[in-house]
């Protein structure tokens, strides 16, 4: 039976090592952190549930459809999405966009992955730190130096600075380097998603605000609380993700972490508190304030080369652009390619 490494249990790598078992090959995905999903992340903090990265699936193809219809739980956002300004003009969406169904799930963004990862080799807490190439195969070793297993092809859908880190600390292929230059190719946003519960809603048309112009600290707005099961009756939960341009200027300044309001909060906290009220009322003193970074958010450009030997790429750096649809596509187009190669 032939094995494929996966790096990366994200929506691309565990989309591909779904489609490399129905194809009769064996996957074993490894993966740094302690859960599955990447950067489509649900956490709970008590009776509220939200998803800190991507905020929900778009499914624009049949079998995008289907997946989603597989997990036998998901549900849609009703409300639209609208814009808002840098001098807080709101406004409706585009009527087009608006008619694109929402998908999610009560438990949070992460059930998508867990149903991927159903039955599937996955080693949590595994970080891939370097490939060495032999004549038997591509053997896979840990940072701590410790052997992965060796493996006929591996597909690579770490963000492409990580990616590039792995085959940079790889021997014996040279051909690599084509992927190596590819992967520095790829420009990524960064995010700080800052989700804070108060005690009331805000009575609103839209779901989210996205906006436009690009000039406001804050990129995207959205109520949580409109997304089944995710916050108790009347509670608000709201996430606001800063921009690029926020993020980068405050990165060293802020970790991680829950902050409870009586607490001294950051100064950047308070600023990103006020420029969310503007755009919702007063919904009174937060209940709790947590903080989460994305050094790599979103991708803008995509990697030009995607393959070399028999080593893959897949992920949204594939697409350009942060999706999670284009990263399941992209799981599912690496897995065909891998099968190709391996049938050969
Ligand atoms: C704040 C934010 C908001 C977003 N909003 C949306 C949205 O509303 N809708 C949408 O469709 N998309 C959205 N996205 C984009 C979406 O989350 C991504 O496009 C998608 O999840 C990418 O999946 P992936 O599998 O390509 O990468 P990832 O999810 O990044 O998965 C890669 C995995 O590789 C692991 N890894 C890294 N290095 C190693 C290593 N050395 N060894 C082992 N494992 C490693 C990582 O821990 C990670 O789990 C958003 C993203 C962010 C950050």
């Amino acid at each position: 039976m032939k094995t494929v490494a996966i790096i990366g249990a994200g929506m691309a790598g565990l989309a591909a090592a779904r489609a490399l078992v129905t194809t009769g090959l064996t996957p074993v995905v490894f993966e740094k952190s302690r859960g599955v999903g990447g950067r489509a992340a649900t956490r709970r903090i008590g009776d509220f549930c939200f998803d800190h990265g991507a905020q929900y699936v778009k499914a624009p193809s049949p079998a995008l459809q289907d997946l989603i219809a597989a997990t036998g739980d998901a549900v849609t956002i009703a409300r639209p999405v609208w814009t808002f300004t840098a001098d807080n003009q709101i406004a409706p969406g585009d009527p087009s966009s608006a008619d694109e169904q929402k998908w999610t799930w009560p438990t949070g963004i992460t059930r998508l992955a867990k149903y991927l990862a159903a039955g599937l080799n996955v080693y949590l807490e595994t970080t891939v730190a370097g490939i060495h190439s032999n004549s038997d195969g591509y053997h896979l070793y840990a940072e701590d130096g410790r052997a992965l297993g060796c493996f006929d092809a591996i597909i690579l859908t770490a963000p492409a600075p990580q990616s590039a880190a792995i085959l940079s600390a790889s021997a014996g292929m040279p051909a690599v380097r084509s992927l190596i230059e590819s992967l520095q190719q790829v420009q990524y946003r960064r995010s700080i998603s800052i989700t804070v519960a108060y005690p009331r809603r805000p009575d609103t048309p839209w779901y989210a605000l996205v906006n436009v112009d690009r000039q406001h600290s804050i990129s995207w707005l959205a109520c949580e609380h409109e997304k089944p099961g995710r916050a108790p009756d009347n509670a608000g939960l709201l996430i606001a993700q800063m921009s690029d341009q926020w993020a980068s200027t405050h990165w060293d300044g802020l970790s991680k972490g829950t902050f409870a309001p009586d607490a001294a909060l950051p100064q950047p906290i308070s600023e990103a508190l006020a420029a969310i009220q503007p755009l919702v009322g007063d919904l009174g003193t937060p209940l709790w304030i947590n903080l989460q970074r994305w050094r790599y958010a979103l991708p803008d450009t995509a990697a030009p080369v995607t393959m070399t030997e028999r080593i893959v790429l897949a992920g949204d750096l594939v697409a350009g652009q942060g999706r999670v649809h284009l990263a399941i596509e992209s799981g599912w187009r690496a897995a065909g390619q891998i099968g190709t190669l391996l049938a050969q």
